[in-house]
C-alpha cells in the first residue's frame, strides 16, 4: 500500500481496494503488533498534490474483534471512517519543526517519494476503537463471585448472599437465648 508522489496526476488520484486484516501485521514493527483480530478493509481515497505538498482523502470501513472488557465475550466492532492528511516531504523539514508537529496525527511526511499509507490508515483504525470495549450498553458482566456470564445465565450468588446474612443473624439469636 505505497503510493508514489511523483505518479501523481494533475487532477489528482483516485483508488479503491480492499485489504485483507492480517496484511496489517506486516506493516508493523514487531513492537506494535495487535492482540485483536481486523477483518478486510475496504478503503477508498483521493491524492492531490500542490507541489510536494499531498493532501489524502481517506474512507475507511472495516470490523475488529474486541473482547468486552464487562463479560470477556468477543464481539465485532464495526469501523468506519473518514479523514484527510496532509503530507509534506521529510527533507524540507528542520528537526526541531519534527518534533513539534509529530503529535498532529492529521499531518504527517513522505519520504524519497514514497507514501507509506499501511501506517497511516492503521492508526486511524486504532483512533477508532473504544479504550474499554463493551459488547452492548446493557451487558450484564460476569458474576464476581462464581464467573459465571450474567448474560448467558443467572447464578444464585445475589441471593445467597442474603441468606447467609438472615443466618448469621438466627444464630446470633439462638446464641443469645442460651445465655
Ligand atoms: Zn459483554
Ligand atoms: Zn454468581
Amino acid at each position: 500500500m505505497k503510493i508514489k508522489v511523483g505518479n501523481i496526476p494533475e487532477e489528482g488520484l483516485k483508488l479503491e481496494f480492499s485489504k485483507d486484516g492480517s496484511w496489517f501485521d506486516k506493516v508493523l514493527p514487531e513492537k506494535e503488533r495487535i492482540d485483536f483480530s481486523l477483518h478486510r478493509v475496504d478503503i477508498c481515497l483521493s491524492a492531490k498534490k500542490v507541489g510536494e505538498t499531498v493532501s489524502l482523502e481517506v474512507k475507511i470501513e472495516t470490523a475488529v474483534d474486541l473482547e468486552c472488557c464487562r463479560c470477556l465475550e468477543g464481539f465485532t466492532f464495526p469501523v468506519k471512517t473518514e479523514f484527510k492528511y496532509i503530507l509534506i516531504p521529510i527533507k524540507e523539514i528542520f528537526e526541531e519543526e519534527l518534533e513539534l508537529t509529530s503529535e498532529d496525527l492529521s499531518s504527517g511526511y513522505y519520504e524519497n517519494d514514497v507514501i507509506e499509507l499501511g501506517q497511516i490508515v492503521f492508526e486511524q483504525i486504532l483512533l477508532q476503537l473504544p479504550l474499554k470495549p463493551i459488547c452492548s450498553d446493557s451487558c450484564k458482566g460476569i458474576c464476581p463471585h462464581c464467573g459465571v456470564n450474567l448474560n448467558e445465565e443467572n447464578c444464585k450468588c445475589q441471593m445467597r448472599a442474603v441468606d447467609f446474612r438472615f443466618a448469621v443473624l438466627e444464630n446470633f439469636k439462638v446464641l443469645k437465648q442460651k445465655q
